[in-house]
């Protein structure tokens, strides 16, 4: 059953790039959040990002056009029926996702695929929310998602053989690059990546370099596009620490303890490219001032 419509729930970073990795593959998508207000702003960032593609000489203004003309907002989770494949991208918060899947499970044909675009929670407790775990998985994008050519494709503890087969054969649809991953806390990408993120943070903190010269000597040094204290500006410092956190709990780990500085900043209102200060400075564009 090849997949052409894309449901997507929450439109915010990631909602947002999935909708033009899958709209600009061809497909069409739904598109939900919290209000019809939230959905057509989410538009709107859309078209911006189309257009510093197109600045950039990256798509062309017929692109966009097709991209945006693939895009729906829906108003209700019940119009995400005609649906192939529902992507799950609302915050980082499992009480949350579960009420999503919960509903969702009611509302979708049993065949479609439920997939959550969490960077760490648990698939097999999300699934366990509906009466189908078969059928959910995890697609793990990463921002820019448009960008990135990599999907984590993770398995619950109940994720059939089918599902994984069929959301593997999605990515590809979308030109990427899918992994197998079997649960565990953080999977390989966020596990990874976090006490490095982590480390840069306690570097500055304890006055050993400024965030600049941490993240030009790990750019130069290690032959990286981007220091590790822009990219967790990126990521949004908000949803590092709800990462960290997770992990600390689950694995009781002290390399997962957020840095000091992290909390601070967040306080702060500091967090990151999406309010236009974290650990550096960012113009309406999200470029570094
Ligand atoms: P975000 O805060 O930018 O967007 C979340 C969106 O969900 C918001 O627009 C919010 O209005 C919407 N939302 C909340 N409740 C909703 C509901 N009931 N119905 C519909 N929409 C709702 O967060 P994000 O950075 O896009 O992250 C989304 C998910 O992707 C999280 O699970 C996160 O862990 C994961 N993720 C994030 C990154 C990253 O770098 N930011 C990378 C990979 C995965």
């Amino acid at each position: 059953m090849a997949i052409r419509t894309v449901g997507i729930v929450g439109a915010g970073t990631m909602g947002q790039g999935i909708a033009i990795s899958c709209a600009g593959a061809g497909l069409d998508v739904l598109l939900r959040e919290k209000s019809s207000e939230l959905a057509q702003a989410a538009l709107v960032d859309v078209g911006e990002a189309l257009d510093r593609d197109i600045a950039k000489w990256r798509r062309t203004e017929s692109e966009k056009r097709a991209i945006l003309a693939r895009i729906k907002a829906v108003e209700t989770i019940a119009e995400l029926k005609p649906t192939d494949i529902i992507v799950e991208a609302v915050s980082e918060d499992l009480a949350l996702k579960g009420a999503i899947f919960q509903e969702l499970d009611r509302v979708v044909s049993p065949e479609d695929l439920l997939a959550t675009n969490t960077s760490a929670l648990s698939i097999t407790e999300i699934a366990a929310r509906t009466a189908h775990p078969g059928r959910v998985i995890g697609l793990h994008f990463l921002n820019p998602v448009p960008k990135v050519p990599l999907v984590e494709v993770v398995r619950g503890l109940k994720t059939t053989d089918e599902t994984y087969k069929r959301a593997l054969d999605f990515v590809r649809v979308l030109g990427k690059t899918g992994i197998e991953v079997f649960e565990y806390p953080g999977y390989v990408t966020t596990r990874v990546i976090l006490p490095f993120l982590n480390e840069a943070m306690y570097v500055v903190m304890e006055g050993v370099a400024s965030a600049e010269a941490v993240d030009t000597s790990m750019r130069l040094g290690y032959g990286l596009p981007i220091g590790p204290l822009q990219l967790a500006d990126r990521m949004g410092l908000d949803e590092v620490m709800r990462w960290m956190k997770y992990l600390f709990d689950e694995l009781g780990d002290i390399k997962y303890r957020p840095c000091p500085l992290l909390r601070k900043m967040i306080r702060a209102g500091h967090l990151g490219v999406k309010a236009g200060r974290g650990f550096f400075e960012y113009d309406d564009a999200g470029n570094p001032k």
